[in-house]
């Protein structure tokens, strides 16, 4: 595969280009997170720029990732003018350190725009690559983002903090295993990506698509999804011809795109790639959307990201496959064969469970955005209910390990959870549960309820950080133990009882589900303003602090730019239906009624006899339809206007969901409705027939 990496500074290029010293330094600090040395700084960088220049590129970019969910670069050229020209240069400084100023990113209060210092600093741990973009060609550098005080002001600066939490607790963990080989754990994330595609001509004409990224009207067509005759279907020339160019793309850049298919929906995807450690994957997450779109623009297409474009089928989610794997060779959730490994696997395990358990609110809150409340608890794929599933054959052994001693099957008479006990473990011995949000799926975890327009890096830093708060918890207590076996298997023991109650191997989607979820005490979070409070309880920010991953400050700001962000999302949408309504909806059911108006004098002119009963009820419902349309119209600017009004953020975002939300769904019914009417020739917007079945 000679494209594979083609644009990647990748280690393989860094060998062959560095001096040996420098090569073995940084790769050093690459694998084991150490600090990078300054003195190698300039060495490296003009290895990186000779090497893009051959490829053709004139610029770089510090490439980083703020607030709001997508990324950022400021390109800068590597001319440095001299007496007689100018040359290709780039320095040490300009590798590690960039300041682009960029003081419009949300920052929560972090700080004021005249305080314009931001800087980025060099990942080096995240591969340099190369941008083709029409024909320009920009080195793109991995990089965190902060600002003049030290604070982060991006996805990727707590994403590494987690990640070096969650390393320092899980070795502590191996440790009392008796393992001496591991330096670190990492983890490891595969994200399945999913999208919809629609003809550009369609989007051009649908100002929702365009404002909002979901449609805030359309009527069901007489086919959505039920013959579930799209999902793994055969897909279409013109989409394979665009996965085939996404994959190239992707590929160039070393990004491992490995699976693809039609996803439930009409007109909907999945791009899946291999699992790599988390920083990467977040990067390579955010190459994989912005490359579904640029790819699609040039196929006349466009990539829907949003977590719920069409009503009235499935929206679009990500799943995210979470694991750990220490640097000596070990994935800490393979339950193994042997008993010895079985015991650490299960405590791991059992980590996991009592972090989903405990940090259940976290773990919903770091999905919550304004588009996946059309999904969590609405009637889809997963609920709003954070549980576990594990398959029949571990939640058997979660029970045996609650009753203290295992059932049977083994020859040992004397069988003890935990060391000697567990029968040997049949990797994918249980069947699949697709609607649990927290699956337990052979050697790792996917988490289910990420949008698919997210940065995964919230969803992952909380992982890491509730994962690794649960282990340090087993640490804490197994580090003074004198007997390990007996004080483990007791901590085993009382750990399963304790968060037993998350476990859920049955259908998610049910009714008799969300009783039980509450019966049990588990929460039940049905949206934005609600989850997001979950980011600043007082146990949430001591243990962010507790494990170094955000500041106080930090998670305040965070929490902030999120409800910002939750209110600017709904206002825009507010504002396009209105738009919609006023500019192009209730102004063609007004010239269908005239036409319908005149046909009914037509008739009735030619003789009085005629019956024109036909026309007068479709005109009934026309102005019935119009009148209501044109009261919600009114109550939705009144409710947006008040909403508006209020100062704190907060209640803010509270009275966009009660009041505003609540109007945007009465409106969208009289729009809908009168579509269904409305002559198509009139109508103005393509319809979900068009745009969903029509590649
Ligand atoms: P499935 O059939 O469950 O979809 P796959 O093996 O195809 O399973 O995996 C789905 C995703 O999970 C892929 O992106 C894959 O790379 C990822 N994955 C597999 N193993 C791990 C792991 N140890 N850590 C993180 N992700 C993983
Ligand atoms: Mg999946």
């Amino acid at each position: 595969m000679e494209i594979f990496g083609k644009n990647v500074f990748n280690q393989t290029v860094m060998r062959e280009r560095l001096p040996k010293g420098v090569f073995k330094n940084l790769k050093k600090t690459i694998d084991e997170g150490l600090p990078l040395d300054p003195t190698i700084a300039d060495v490296v960088a003009t290895a990186m720029k000779e090497w893009a220049v051959e490829r053709g590129a004139t610029h770089f970019t510090h490439w980083f990732q703020p607030m709001t969910g997508i990324t950022a670069e400021k390109h800068d050229s590597f001319l440095t003018p001299t007496e007689n020209g100018a040359l290709l240069e780039f320095s040490g400084k300009e590798l590690v350190k960039g300041e682009p100023d960029a003081s419009s990113f949300p920052s929560g209060g972090l700080r004021a725009t005249f305080e314009a210092r931001g800087y980025t600093a060099w990942d080096c741990t995240s591969p340099a690559f190369l941008r083709e973009e029409a024909d320009v060609i920009t080195l793109c550098i991995p990089s965190a983002f902060c600002s003049y005080t030290g604070e982060a002001l991006d996805k990727k600066t707590p994403l590494l903090r987690s990640m070096q939490a969650l390393s320092t607790q899980a070795l502590r963990v191996l440790k009392l295993f008796g393992n001496t080989t591991a330096s670190r754990v990492t983890s490891t994330v595969g994200a399945e990506q999913e999208y919809f595609l629609v003809d550009k001509s369609f989007f051009l004409k649908r100002p929702d698509l365009m404002m909002a990224g979901r449609t805030l009207f359309g009527a069901m067509p007489s086919k959505g999804q039920e013959l579930e005759d799209h999902y793994f279907g055969t897909i279409k020339e013109r989409v394979l011809s665009y996965m085939k160019e996404v994959n190239e793309e992707l590929w160039k850049l070393g990004v491992t795109a490995k699976t693809q298919h039609n996803e439930v929906a009409p007109g909907q995807f999945e791009l899946a790639p291999i699992f790599e450690n988390t920083n990467i994957a977040t990067d390579h997450n955010q190459m994989v959307m912005d490359v579904l779109k640029r790819v699609a623009i040039r196929h006349d297409m466009v990539c829907l990201m949003h977590e719920k474009p069409f009503a009235g089928v499935n929206g679009s989610g990500k799943h995210n496959n979470w694991s750990m794997s220490s640097n000596d060779g070990q994935n800490l959730l393979e339950p193994g064969n042997t008993p010895h490994e079985n015991a650490q696997f299960l405590t791991f395990l059992m980590a996991t469970i009592k972090a989903v358990d405990t940090y259940a609110g976290l773990l919903r809150c770091s999905c919550a955005n304004a588009g996946n409340d059309h999904r969590l608890g609405a009637n889809e794929a997963p609920p709003a209910i954070i549980s576990v599933f594990l398959g029949d054959q571990l939640a058997d052994i979660l029970d045996q390990i609650v009753a203290g001693k295992a059932k049977s099957s083994s020859a040992h008479a004397d069988m003890k959870i935990g060391v000697t006990t567990l029968p040997a473990l049949i990797k994918d011995a249980t069947d699949r549960n697709r609607t649990s949000p927290f699956a337990f799926t052979g050697n790792k975890f996917e988490f289910r309820m990420l949008g698919s327009s997210f940065s995964i890096s919230g969803p992952n830093i909380i992982i890491n950080t509730i994962i690794a708060d649960a282990l340090k918890g087993f640490a804490d207590k197994l580090e003074k133990s004198k007997s390990f076996s007996a004080d483990l298997e007791k901590l085993l023991q009382e750990t399963a009882k304790k968060h037993k109650r998350v476990v859920f191997n049955g259908n998610n989607y049910s009714d008799e589900w969300v009783k039980e979820a509450k019966k049990r005490g588990l929460l039940n979070i049905p949206n934005t303003p609600l989850a997001l409070k979950e980011l600043v309880t007082k146990e949430a920010v001591a243990l962010f602090v507790a494990h170094k991953v955000f500041t106080e400050k930090e998670i305040h700001s965070r929490y902030e730019i999120m409800v910002e962000q939750y209110v600017k999302a709904l206002n825009i949408e507010a504002l396009t239906m209105i738009d919609m309504a006023n500019h192009s909806i209730i102004p063609t059911a007004i010239e269908f009624a005239t036409t319908v108006a005149s046909s009914i004098i037509a008739v009735a002119a030619v003789s009085g006899k005629l019956n024109v009963s036909t026309q007068k009820e479709l005109l009934e419902e026309l102005t019935n339809k119009l009148a209501s349309m044109n009261s919600n119209v009114k109550a939705l600017e009144k409710a947006l206007e008040s909403a508006l009004n209020i100062a704190d953020l907060e209640k803010q975002a509270v009275a966009f969901r009660e009041k505003v939300f609540t109007k945007m769904l009465e409106l969208r019914a009289d729009g809908d409705a009168l579509e269904k009417i409305i002559a198509a020739k009139y109508w103005p917007l393509p319809t979900y027939g068009e745009m969903l079945f029509i590649l």
